[in-house]
């Protein structure tokens, strides 16, 4: 006899296992397929293992300059080993609170590789050659998540080529790196790294870093990594077939009509993310494909209705934050309830490089381009007290409005903290809130928020600290 369920998921990842959250506290028989371990991507190698070390450079680097703040430290050394072991401890802690609440919420979990059969069931293949066993779900959730993407001759080796994933396990540090991709989670590492004293040197095929960010951001944080010692060269075509591995990687690319030569210890690959869609039985339904991702409806149900998909698997923002959402959305939507539909423009994205990014909604150019007429506001770190006390100065807010109703259409900042500051554009955001609305917010002194009240009057010239 199969066991039934109301759902099954397959993925346990912060899109997959938020959502049998969910599933559980509506009263739904939910049940999770993992292959890996439940927290996915996101708690082992994504977000929470990349920010474990990003803030151990980043202590690192203050601490070496730490007379500047009048802090006497002679000697500041780096024990790595001691860094991966913390990386691991959050890890762990948090892989433990996510078991407690799966327990707490009474959902099964099927340790093995989910695939969908003809029959609609859920095979799961066993991890441990333990066998194979069939469920029956009334909805199937898809959420199976992503992996790096690599060139062809840029595959990753036990050596010298490395996607985020092996540069997670680094056991010793490489005196020196070459980045192929400065997009969000190469600039990470581009920060982390030049944080930990290494060689880095950005490679970035677009004409500008973080490409999808405002273009004011790309060029402020492009200014401010270089300030720090990271190479970066953009408009370059990387010619993955000149790669040599010997004495540390060398490797071509085509910049400006000519070919450059880069040479380092080590390379890391990090130019985007493949959706996980092999051998989940994919065939065996009507599942329609959005290019290389699964197909959906704003509701994350497939072509096949009693089959949803959620998380970096559909593509769009792929963060974890917004695979939780979705599962959420898809969970309420099984369930019978009317959940609002996700917003893209209302999703604020984060860089944890030092300083951080952070923005929600369009940029300048996006907003031009959709035909809104636009206002600015800008305003610098330079002026906000707190950032002078803390040292960290470099950086802008930037609020874009349209003009006439200075109704804000997005909100873009590179500084000290901004990726904890971001959320109240967020908010105002949801709120369809207008720059007056933002600047009557009554921001604390001294803080870095201050920054955020100034670039909302700046829309109209009416800065106070400008
Ligand atoms: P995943 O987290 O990828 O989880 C999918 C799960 O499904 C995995 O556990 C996998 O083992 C399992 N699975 C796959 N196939 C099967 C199968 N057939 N059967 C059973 N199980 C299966 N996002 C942020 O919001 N903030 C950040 O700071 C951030 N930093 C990042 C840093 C790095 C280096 C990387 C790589 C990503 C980062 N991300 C960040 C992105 C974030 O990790 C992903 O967007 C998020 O994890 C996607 O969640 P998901 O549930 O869709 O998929």
């Amino acid at each position: 006899m199969t066991k039934e369920y109301d759902i099954v998921i397959i993925g346990g990842g912060p899109g997959g296992y938020v959502a049998a959250i969910r599933a559980s506290q509506l009263g739904l028989k939910v049940a999770v397929v993992e292959k890996g371990k439940i927290g996915g991507t996101c708690l082992h190698t994504g977000c929470i293992p990349t920010k474990a070390l990003l803030r151990s450079a980043e202590l690192y680097s203050q601490t070496k300059n730490a007379n500047r703040y009048g802090v006497i430290a002679p000697e500041v050394g780096l024990d790595f080993t001691k860094v991966q072991a913390r990386k691991e401890e959050i890890q762990d802690r948090l892989y433990k609170g996510i078991q407690h609440l799966i327990k707490k919420g009474k959902i099964d979990i099927y340790e093995g590789k989910g695939s969908i059969l003809e029959s609609k069931d859920v095979l799961v293949q066993l991890n441990n050659e333990e066998g194979e066993v069939i469920v029956s779900p009334r909805n199937i959730l898809i959420a199976t998540g992503s992996r790096p993407r690599t060139f062809h001759g840029l595959e990753a080796d036990e050596m010298y080529v490395m996607t985020s994933d092996e540069a997670l396990e680094m056991e010793t540090l490489p005196k020196s790196i070459i980045i192929v991709g400065g997009g969000v989670i190469g600039i990470e590492w581009a920060s982390m790294l030049v944080d930990f004293d290494i060689q880095v040197t950005v490679i970035e095929y677009a004409d500008r870093i973080l490409p999808t960010e405002d273009k004011d951001v790309s060029k402020e944080i492009q200014r401010l990594l270089k300030k720090k010692g990271v190479k970066i060269v953009t408009g370059a075509k990387v010619l993955s077939e000149t790669l040599e591995k010997g004495d540390g990687v060398s490797i071509k690319a085509e910049h400006k009509g000519k070919e450059v030569s880069f040479s380092a210890d080590k390379l890391l690959v990090s130019v985007g993310r493949l959706p996980n869609i092999e051998g989940i039985g994919l065939d065996k339904t009507a599942i329609e494909m959005n290019g290389v991702f699964i197909k959906t409806n704003e509701f994350y149900q497939t072509k096949e209705p009693n089959i949803y998909a959620i998380g970096d698997v559909i593509g769009g923002l792929q963060l974890a934050h917004v695979a939780s959402h979705e599962g959420i959305i898809a969970i309420e939507h099984i369930a019978g309830k009317n959940p609002k539909v996700l917003d893209p423009t209302q999703v604020p994205k984060c860089v944890y490089c030092s300083p951080e990014v952070a923005s929600v909604g369009l940029t300048e150019d996006d907003a031009k381009e959709k035909g809104f007429q636009v206002k600015t506001g800008k305003f610098s770190f330079r002026a906000i007290g707190k950032a002078l006390v803390f040292g960290e100065s470099d950086g802008f807010i930037k609020l874009v409005v349209e003009e006439g109703t200075n109704k804000m259409l997005g909100a873009h900042m590179v500084g000290p903290h901004v990726t904890d500051m971001i959320t109240e554009f967020g908010l105002a955001q949801v709120l369809n809130a207008t720059s007056m609305d933002i600047a009557h917010m009554i921001h604390p002194h001294p803080t870095l928020a201050e920054a955020i009240g100034e670039a909302a009057l700046a829309v109209d010239g009416k800065a106070i600290h400008a």
